[in-house]
């Protein structure tokens, strides 16, 4: 009998056991949360533009120095990497962003940013925090103050790093060309969360398999040769041969691309030409390029090169005049959350906050270079959810009157700090013990 009501009385221990601990989780954020909001008013009103965020990588090393962390600063530009080792057990990477962008917030909340700098061209720009890497931070600090008072509780090597230059696509790369994969502790796993402009504060997104794009931009110079507009059988018209080349490059996805697959072309400028009766000699093309797979981006990026130059050829262009076409280097791979990876996380989540805070999204055709973590020889297994960041009744009055809500990146992005921050602090120390193994 004493055993059997033991025997009760432990599992009725066993399955409260993790619901206590998150409990536990839950009430700590939210002790810690003014101390994260207002960490997280000086991240939004200090915005720095990518490759410049020496004061913020500055401020986030100087709340993980004094939790424990082994900081290293300057690992490709401003990137930081902060190391706690707590025992034997798997390591573990979260990834927070650190820039800005050259944005005038136009958001009226009273903690808005009234930064201007000089940008890389020597122009005076506008700096914001329009694509929420403010509140990355500050979860990422809200986490590592829960994970170092829980350090009891799991074993294994926590692996923070701030990233630089997420919004050029280039910080990811600076990171791991730095030797961040050869001078720290190579992770098992790299999870990393963005906030979503679209989904209600404090619900999160997930996606297994393909969740971001490959990001292209490729650039297009069309030479010609330029005369009167009354003559133009005497030129080479590149402003028509521009018109012939932009519409033709919309049968790439339409006819080269399976229709099972997905692809975007999008010619973003054009500029050429100075007068009515003038042909031009110039015109230069800005185009994006977005895809899924390598098969599709190699197809598209081929693709625009043939169509360009042939176009040219078909149209009488001398073979030293063929339109130019440049790839720029500032690619970003498409992030592939691995599958399951993903089920075991959004498992967690789901268990946790219930099945309608936690939803399964569709893919987007944006990009961020968290992907590059998964993509070099050690082919890490990598994770990045949404965090819903929007105040409800703002979605409620968008659906109302049929206007859309303004996007990442838009000068009136404004998250709900709560509790937008505390459900990034649960999640994210929720995915940490599970994939540390909780004790
Ligand atoms: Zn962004
Ligand atoms: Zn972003």
């Amino acid at each position: 009998m004493t055993n059997y009501l033991s025997a009760i009385l432990g599992m009725i221990l066993l399955l409260a056991a993790p619901a206590m601990a998150e409990d536990t989780i839950s009430r700590d954020v939210e002790r810690d949360y003014n101390y994260l909001e207002s960490l997280y008013t000086y991240l939004h009103q200090h915005p720095e533009l990518s490759f410049h965020e020496e004061r913020t990588a500055a401020r986030i090393g100087d709340e993980l120095r004094p939790l424990g962390f082994e900081v290293t600063q300057n690992v490709g530009g401003a990137g930081l990497v902060a190391v706690l080792k707590n025992g034997d057990g798997p390591t573990v990477m979260l990834r927070t962003d650190l820039d800005a962008l050259p944005v005038r917030e136009q958001t009226n909340v009273d903690y808005a940013s009234a930064v201007t700098t000089m940008d890389d061209l020597g122009n005076q720009v506008s700096v914001m925090h329009a694509c929420g890497h403010d509140v990355h931070m500050t979860v990422f600090v809200g986490t590592a103050r829960r994970l170092v008072a829980m350090r009891d509780q799991w074993s294994g090597t926590l692996v923070m790093i701030g990233q630089p230059a997420e919004e050029r696509g280039a910080g990811a790369r600076a990171m791991l060309d730095d030797g961040l994969y050869e001078r720290f502790p190579l992770p098992d796993y790299n999870v990393a969360l963005h906030t979503s402009a679209g989904m209600p504060a404090g619900t999160i997104g997930w996606r297994a398999g393909y969740a971001l794009a490959n990001v292209d931009s490729v650039d297009i110079t069309i030479h010609g040769i330029g005369g009167h507009g009354a003559y133009p059988h005497a030129t080479r018209d590149p402003v028509m041969l521009a018109a012939q080349i932009i519409t033709s490059l919309q049968t790439l996805v339409s006819r080269n691309v399976s229709p099972l697959e997905a692809g975007v072309v999008t010619v973003g400028s054009i500029h050429g030409g100075a007068k009515h009766n003038i042909i031009s000699d110039r015109v230069d093309l800005q185009i994006t390029v977005r895809s899924y797979t390598d098969e599709v981006r190699a197809t598209l990026l081929e693709g625009i090169e043939r169509i360009a130059v042939n176009t040219g050829r078909a149209m009488g262009f001398p073979e030293d005049k063929l339109p130019e076409v440049a790839i720029r280097d500032e690619h970003t791979p498409a992030t592939y959350n691995d599958p399951a990876l993903a089920n075991r996380l959004a498992g967690i989540f789901r268990e946790t906050f219930g099945e309608a805070d936690v939803v399964e999204t569709a893919p987007v055709m944006g990009g961020e270079d968290f992907s590059e973590y998964g993509r070099t020889d050690q082919k890490i297994p990598g994770f990045m959810f949404w965090l819903g960041g929007v105040a409800p009744q703002k979605i409620a009055q968008a659906e109302e009157s049929g206007t859309a809500l303004p996007s990442l990146h838009s000068p009136f992005f404004a998250p709900l700090p709560e509790p937008t921050i505390r459900r990034g602090v649960e999640a994210m120390t929720l995915a940490a013990l599970e994939l540390f193994g909780k004790k």
